[in-house]
């Protein structure tokens, strides 16, 4: 099939391209405004169209050019605090862009798109692990943007026969088994990176956000999936809505929680550095468990993990790091 790959230049979006062009089945057009994204992430076995998905212009021009079977949907804004401070950026972003591409869909008849969403739907879940019918209640603007989006596309296929499949991603992380892409944001946020930043020399130390949780160490536990594994999923997803003609919203995760201290542990056995760590005050919005239950996704679509412990992602990051010590430049 002919796949456009919105965000293709990202973290989630060029490991799921590499996943797509290995299947030998599968011709990938990327589309990335590269405000975030790096062109050197795109492997050479996909076509890069840079712009913006909310230039209406742009994006047709890009479907008349290509003429897509589906689109995998990666671009968004991605920092929550972000999102507090400026909701309509990200509303602007996340939500109108995906109306823009949807449109432009519907008009080239094309049927199948797949949206990356997230746990932060579930801000105060009520059954731990969190199972793919969980009431979503979103924290933050950034979660509301995912929502309106699923939202958006039940309606979409009722009125156009648009199959969609949400796929929900807990803590993504890892990198590329090669080690030659991986995760680089531009500020970092996320815990696994900025960790090996210390072995990397890059900060002193790591700071612990809460250490109040109720949980048995009193950090915030969260489930960490491999990026290549979520960049199955994608293709699992793919078949499931072309063979049975469905829909569908799933949770991806490992199904297992690790505290924040536990994942500070395990980096240190890693990368053999000591990794200091400080204690600080909890990070506003963070909810103390998410955990996954990626029962539907196994059953449904089929998915299976290859990295099934932190230490193997942990691995695979480090690599990915120690061979790109500035990133993805
Ligand atoms: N965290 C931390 N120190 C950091 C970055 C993150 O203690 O420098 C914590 C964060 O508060 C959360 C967990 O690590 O409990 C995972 O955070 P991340 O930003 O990686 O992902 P999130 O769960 O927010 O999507």
């Amino acid at each position: 099939m002919k796949v456009l790959v919105t965000g293709g230049a990202g973290y989630i979006g060029s490991h799921t391209i590499r996943e797509l062009v290995r299947t030998g089945k599968h011709e990938v057009v990327a589309v990335d405004n590269l405000s975030k994204g790096h062109a050197a992430a795109v492997t050479s076995g996909a076509t890069l169209e840079q712009g913006d998905i909310r230039d209406s212009g742009f994006i047709e021009g890009v479907f008349a050019r290509h003429k897509p079977d589906a689109v995998m949907h990666f671009s968004a804004s991605i920092v929550v605090p972000d999102s507090v401070r400026d909701p309509l950026s990200y509303f602007d972003n996340n939500v109108c862009g995906t109306v823009t591409l949807l449109r432009t869909m519907v008009k080239h008849n094309c049927k199948y798109f797949i949206f990356s969403s997230t746990a932060a739907l579930f801000a105060n879940p009520k059954t731990i692990p969190i199972p793919s019918d969980e009431e979503r209640i979103p924290m933050s603007p950034y979660g509301d943007t995912k929502l309106v989006v699923e939202n958006i596309l039940k309606w979409s296929e009722d009125a156009y026969g648009v199959k969609h499949v949400c796929l929900r991603y807990f803590n993504a992380c890892g990198a590329d088994e090669h080690g030659d892409i991986g995760e680089d944001h531009e500020p970092e946020t996320h815990l696994i990176p900025i960790i090996l930043q210390v072995p990397l020399g890059k900060r002193q130390h790591v700071k612990i956000f809460g250490t109040d949780y109720p949980t048995d160490d009193g950090t915030a536990v969260r489930d960490y999936v491999h990026v290549t594994d979520l960049a199955t999923a994608h293709i699992k997803a793919l078949d499931f809505m072309v063979t049975k003609n469905r829909s569908g919203r799933f949770n991806l995760g490992s199904g297992k929680g690790y505290s924040v201290r536990e994942i500070v542990e395990a980096a240190r056995r890693v990368t053999g550095h000591p990794i200091p760590a400080v204690e600080e005050a909890r990070r506003e919005g963070d909810p103390a468990i998410l955990i996954a239950s990626s029962k539907d996704a196994e059953e449904q679509l089929g998915w299976t993990r290859r990295f099934d412990s932190v230490e193997k992602i942990l691995e695979t990051a480090w690599r990915f790091h120690q061979k790109h010590p500035t990133g993805m430049h």
